[in-house]
C-alpha cells in the first residue's frame, strides 16, 4: 500500500468508499508523514507493549503503531470508517478494531481483555470536541495505562500542560498535574491535516504518577477545593473560595493563611502543595463539624 498520508492515495480510498469527512466527528486526517512515526515512538510502543488508540480514522497512525507495538486495539465510532481500516489495515493482524464511543464502553473491561500481561499506553489524535472529557475519563479512571501521548489543538495543549503557578494554568492544568506529569513534545502545523483545521495543534504526553492518590474521598475533597477556588476566576481566592464553598470570609481567611496561601492570591497563582493544604484543611474542617 502506498503511503497513508499521500493526499491522492487517501482521496482515491475515500472516494472509493463513498465517505465525506464529519465536521461534528473531528476529522481531520493526518498527511504530514513525519508525525505518526514521531508519535508512535514518543509514545513507546514496542515489543510486550499494547497500545490502546482512539478515533483511528483511515488507520495512519494505527498502521505506525503497529508496526511497532505487541498490539493496537483502535476505538473508531464512525461505522462508514469500519470497512476502509478492514483494508488499510489488512496486514496487520496484531491490531483489533472496536466500533464504539469511547466515552460509552468499558474501558477497564476492554482494556484487560485486549491487553492481558501487557504494558498499557494510550497514543490518538484525538477528535477535538473531547479532548478534555477524553483525557479525564483516563485519568480519573485509575486504568492501568502508564502514558497517554495525545494530539491535541495547540490552545488546549498550553492550558491542559500549564504548571500551577503560572498564568495559564485553570482548573483542568490542576487536574491534569494531579493525575500525570504533563509536558508538550512537538507542535503540528494545520497544513498536516486533510481537511486542514483553522488551528495547529500539539502533541502532548501525559505519564501517569505512580503513587497518584486512589482514595475517592481524597480526590473528591481536593477536586471540591479546585474548582471553588477557580469558580470565578477573576476575582481573589478568599472571594472565590468563600462563595464556592459557603464558608465565611473570616473563616476562609484563617484557612488560607494555614494553608500558606496569600489573602490576595488568585486560583493560577496556587502551587499543588497549596491546593492539597486547602483540601486538608477543609476535610479536617468537615470532620469536626460532623464530630
Ligand atoms: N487517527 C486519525 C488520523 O490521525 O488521521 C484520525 C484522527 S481524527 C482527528 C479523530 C477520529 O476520531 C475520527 O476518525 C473520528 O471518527 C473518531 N471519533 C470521533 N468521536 C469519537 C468517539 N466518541 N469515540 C471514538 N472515536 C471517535
Amino acid at each position: 500500500m502506498n503511503q497513508l498520508t499521500d493526499i491522492s492515495t487517501i482521496k482515491e480510498i475515500l472516494q472509493r468508499h463513498g465517505f465525506r469527512f464529519s465536521k461534528a466527528l473531528g476529522q481531520n486526517f493526518l498527511v504530514n508523514p513525519t508525525v505518526c512515526p514521531r508519535m508512535a515512538q514518543a509514545c513507546g510502543a514496542g515489543k510486550g507493549v499494547g497500545v490502546l488508540e482512539i478515533g483511528p480514522g483511515i488507520g495512519v497512525l494505527t498502521r505506525e503503531l503497529a508496526a511497532a507495538a505487541e498490539k493496537v486495539t483502535s476505538i473508531e465510532l464512525d461505522a462508514r470508517l469500519l470497512p476502509v481500516l478492514k483494508e488499510t489495515l489488512a496486514e496487520f493482524p496484531n491490531v483489533s478494531i472496536i466500533h464504539g464511543d469511547v466515552m460509552k464502553l468499558d474501558l477497564g473491561e476492554l482494556i484487560r481483555q485486549e491487553f492481558p500481561g501487557m504494558k498499557i499506553v494510550v497514543c490518538a489524535n484525538l477528535p477535538y470536541y473531547i479532548t478534555s472529557p477524553v483525557i479525564m475519563r483516563l485519568l480519573e479512571e485509575d486504568l492501568p495505562i502508564d502514558a497517554l501521548t495525545v494530539m491535541v489543538q495547540k490552545e488546549a495543549a498550553v492550558r491542559i500542560c500549564a504548571q500551577p503557578g503560572t498564568r495559564e494554568c485553570g482548573a483542568v492544568s490542576v487536574a491534569v498535574q494531579y493525575y500525570s506529569e504533563p509536558e508538550i513534545l512537538f507542535s503540528v502545523s494545520r497544513g498536516s491535516f486533510l481537511p486542514s483545521p483553522n488551528v495547529d495543534s500539539a502533541v502532548i504526553r501525559l505519564r501517569l504518577r505512580p503513587d497518584r492518590e486512589k482514595d475517592p474521598q481524597k480526590r473528591e475533597n481536593f477536586f471540591r477545593v479546585v474548582r471553588a477556588c477557580f469558580g470565578q476566576r477573576r476575582k481573589t481566592v478568599l472571594n472565590s473560595f468563600s462563595a464556592g464553598l459557603s464558608i465565611s470570609k473570616s473563616e476562609t481567611a484563617l484557612l488560607l493563611q494555614s494553608a500558606g496561601i496569600p489573602e490576595n492570591a488568585r486560583a493560577e497563582q496556587l502551587t499543588m502543595e497549596q491546593f492539597s493544604n486547602l483540601a486538608r484543611l477543609v476535610a479536617a474542617r468537615r470532620e469536626n463539624d460532623i464530630l
